[in-house]
């Protein structure tokens, strides 16, 4: 995967300058256009590359063109194919690409209905249910974005409303896998059309001064223009594609591959139970912890465009939830003994996961005035400059798991979803694509934000690679 840097300088300035705020749009039109095209050319040529720019534009049209047919192609193999690849392969090789282009399936008016329907239900829920209002972190620009955390709240309403739905026989969860293929095609084209939306949103009617153009049509639409897009004042655009449409079909999908398969059987192995137990102890987490979500890359430092929001739109219900949908048509035996050790070890990998987190964040939250593993944390204070030249102060945690290695919170995360997959065995490579698309994901992505903070700590990062020299696995790499 590439990656591309908005704007850093070298000499480790964090100068991410993005355009117009509402106040702009509220000011004279001629002024507005002068303001717009003036900070859109200071954008442009800021503008650099991890990589060279030819290879992060053929990346980038690479996954704008491949992923799509891929989700089609992996749930197509996992409810038709046997989760063969060989036998989907032997397919496309017998019928070529008009074979291909029958098993696309076309989104169908009831496709369309079910996504309506839970996109709705998840909107209203956000807007309507109660939460502590909360404060993210401070952007570049110096906005500070506030949320209502009613995510917990709508995480459980969701499940109970779509268990009881089931329960009482009002909705049986066995439309929505047998129309799987229909609704991941509709959520394939309906994206995209919410990509461009997006695209022009970010053009025409940015939300806050978190915003702007690189100038290229292609970064812009595959990487974003707005920072913290929303509908109105209050409806938060990457909350609801990232957490409550993306995050939440996850938990909803595991529950319908277990019924699929209680309905196929008329019973549940202890393979899909230990699958579909570890995924939703992790969107549980994912829930309980969403504030702290809304403190990470995903939402601070990626903007709203193709890569993220298509990314929690199609690919999270697809291939995130795979290990699953191989699991209906695979029933394993596993044994009690090892079921359980399988769910024990995911459940430690989860809690690792979030205690990792939460030490950084209650560090942060404490200004460094709180206990790590029972001592007083060691750490740097950073400073770095931000765009309107004002200096300002970071602490860096290296004690606790941030001193053993600068992202070893991946390790647990990819170990996690090594053991919800582990109950499928070993017949087929398939059901291991999530774990190791998420490796190649988060090697990436540290890389990713290595190069981020060497770039806005400068002198005091290089530091704390001094003091913490291993990037993800302690002692290795
Ligand atoms: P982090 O939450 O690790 O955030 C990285 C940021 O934390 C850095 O940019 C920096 O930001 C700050 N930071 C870095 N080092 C330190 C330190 N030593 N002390 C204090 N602050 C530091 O990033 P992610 O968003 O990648 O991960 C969040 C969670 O999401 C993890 O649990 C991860 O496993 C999970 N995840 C899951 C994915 C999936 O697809 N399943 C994908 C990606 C993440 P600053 O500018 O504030 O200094």
């Amino acid at each position: 995967m590439t990656d591309i840097l908005f704007i850093y300088t070298s000499n480790g300035l964090h100068k991410e300058r993005f355009i117009i705020s509402i106040e702009v749009k509220q000011r004279p039109k001629r002024r507005e256009q002068r303001l717009r095209s003036d900070q859109k050319m200071a954008a442009a040529p800021e503008t650099k590359t991890v990589h060279s720019p030819a290879l992060t534009y053929f990346s980038m049209l690479s996954l704008l063109s491949l992923c799509p047919p891929f989700v089609i192609l992996l749930w197509y193999t996992m409810v038709h194919a046997d989760g063969s690849v060989a036998q989907t392969w032997n397919y496309l090789k017998q019928h070529g690409l008009q074979g291909f282009i029958d098993i696309w399936p076309r989104p169908t008016a009831i496709a369309w209905k079910i996504i309506f329907v839970y996109g709705a239900f998840e909107a209203a829920l956000q807007l309507l249910l109660p939460g502590k209002r909360v404060e993210g972190p401070i952007s570049p620009t110096g906005n500070r974005p506030v949320y209502k955390a009613n995510g917990m709240a709508a995480y459980f309403v969701t499940l109970v409303t779509y268990i009881s739905l089931w329960w009482f026989e009002i909705f049986n969860p066995t439309v929505v896998y047998d129309h799987l293929g229909e609704i991941y095609s509709a959520l394939i084209f309906g994206s995209l059309i919410f990509c461009v939306f997006l695209y022009i949103k970010g053009h025409v009617a940015p939300s806050s001064t978190d915003s702007g153009s690189s100038g290229n049509f292609i970064i812009d639409f595959y990487w974003g223009m707005e920072l913290y897009p929303r509908i109105g004042k209050n409806f938060d655009i990457k909350v609801f594609t990232n957490c409550r449409f993306g995050m939440m079909s996850w938990a909803v999908l595991a529950v319908t591959y277990c019924i699929k398969q209680y309905e196929l059987n008329g019973k549940v192995s202890d393979s899909m139970l230990v699958n579909t137990t570890l995924m939703l102890v992790y969107v549980t987490k994912f829930f309980w912890w969403e504030a702290g979500y809304w403190n990470t890359m995903d939402i601070a430092h990626d903007r709203a465009g193709f890569y993220i929001c298509w990314g929690c739109l199609v690919w999270v219900p697809s291939v995130y939830t795979s290990p699953g949908m191989y699991l209906v048509n695979h029933p394993v035996n596993l044994g009690m003994q090892l079921a359980l050790y399988i769910l024990v070890a995911g459940v430690l990998c989860i809690y690792i996961n979030y205690d990792c987190d939460r030490q950084r964040q209650e560090f942060r939250r404490t200004n460094g005035k709180c206990k790590i593993w029972g001592k007083a944390p060691s750490k740097i204070e950073a400073t770095y400059t931000t765009t309107s030249g004002e200096t300002k102060t970071s602490l860096l945690l290296t004690s606790g798991w941030w001193g053993l290695a600068r992202h070893f919170h991946y390790v647990p995360e990819i170990l996690a979803a090594f053991f919800w997959t582990v109950p499928a065995l070993f017949n087929h490579f398939l059901p291991y694509f999530y774990v190791v698309f998420l490796t190649i994901l988060l090697f990436d992505r540290a890389k990713r934000d290595d190069d981020r903070c060497r770039s806005k700590y400068g002198k005091y990062w290089k530091l704390y690679c001094n003091k913490v020299p291993y990037k993800i696995i302690p002692g290795i790499y």
